[in-house]
């Protein structure tokens, strides 16, 4: 079987999350350094993604659009060994499928960038255009010919939350890359290039943990973990400030945030859900990513020996950081 027919096929937009997550992953894997991501009414209207990255060739272009196209992966053995985030082919596919798009791209080798707009599945212009190296895709009329899927959506405010969570999370994920966020028209925030970490989480989560993180940086053969965690006194009523990154991926991982919850309330009962921005790194043979489209669903070998490093470690820290 070929490549492609291994990769498992799945729906890849359910919302205006999902394309804004694809289109940053792949201004990431194009190696940007500035990011700019624009959403009006929640991403429902408007969405724009404008990177500084290497650009789209233009006899690339049309073929980016065609579904399992992706210029990231030759063979079956390359899908164990990811170091891009994009790997199917199929955002761009996908998002063409449920809304209109318009994308200019300029590379360095090109003298003039390029601009193609897609109307209803298909190519509907085709020009050239002043602009600066990089790509800026726009996305709108989402979900127009699916209505069941347009009523569906949360409302504006909480598909806006969640979009504004994600920025958070690749701008705390990469350093490196600057992001900025506008929404409705209105600048909402901005990292830099070189931001630490702390100095990030101050600025975007919340100004109150400046005197609340501890620090980690914990290791055993198979795994290493670093970031912060927060004290005992800090806690919140939700998980929102429960990040975890794996090989630099924002995950959702049950497991560990059940065992780092289980480290604190084990601590002082109804310490709630603490904040934490962790950063797991392990050999990429540990990781399947390939269980959902969504790429957010993650598993790992040795998870055993993740959790109890995991629940010995930040216990011992938080302890220590009390006495
Ligand atoms: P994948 O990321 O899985 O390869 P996508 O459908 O997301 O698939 O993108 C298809 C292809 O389009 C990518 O492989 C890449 O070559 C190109 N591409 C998409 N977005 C960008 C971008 N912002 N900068 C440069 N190339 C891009
Ligand atoms: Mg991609």
């Amino acid at each position: 079987k070929n490549t492609i027919e291994k990769i498992a096929a799945g729906e890849v937009i359910e919302s205006p999350l999902s394309i804004v997550k694809e289109l940053v992953e792949n201004s990431i894997d194009a190696k940007a350094k500035n990011i700019v991501v624009e959403i009006k009414n929640g991403g429902k209207s408007y969405i724009r993604v404008t990177d500084d990255g290497t650009g789209i060739e233009e006899y690339e272009l049309e073929l980016a659009f065609k579904r399992h196209a992706t210029s990231k992966i030759n063979t079956f053995d390359d899908l164990y060994n990811i170091f891009t985030l994009g790997f199917r082919g199929e955002a761009l596919s996908s998002i063409l499928a449920c809304a209109d798009l318009t994308l200019i791209s300029c590379t360095k080798n090109s003298k003039v960038g390029k601009k193609v707009v897609y109307k209803n599945n298909k190519l509907i212009h085709k020009s050239s255009i002043a602009t600066n190296i990089g790509t800026s895709i726009e996305v709108y009329n989402l979900f127009k010919n699916i209505p069941v899927r347009r009523k569906f959506l949360a409302s504006d405010i909480r598909e806006s939350n969640r979009i504004s969570r994600l920025i958070h999370a690749f701008a705390l994920g990469y350093d490196g890359i600057s992001f900025k966020f506008i929404k409705d028209d209105r600048f909402i925030f901005h990292t830099l290039e070189n931001q630490n970490l702390i100095s990030k989480i101050y600025n975007l989560i919340d100004e109150n943990l400046k005197d609340e993180l501890i620090h980690l940086e914990i290791k055993n053969n198979l795994y290493e973990i670093s970031g912060y965690t927060s004290s005992i006194n800090y806690y919140r009523g939700n998980r929102s400030l429960q990040y975890i990154f794996i090989n630099n991926r924002l995950v959702e991982y049950k497991k560990i945030s059940n065992s780092i919850e289980d480290t604190y309330s084990g601590l002082i009962p109804n310490s709630r859900y603490p904040a934490f921005f962790i950063f797991i790194n392990t050999n990429s043979n540990n990781v399947d990513v390939n269980i959902h489209p969504n790429k957010r669903e993650i598993k790992l070998s040795y998870e055993d020996e993740l959790l109890s490093l995991i629940k010995e470690n930040i216990g011992k820290k938080v302890i220590e950081n009390v006495s």
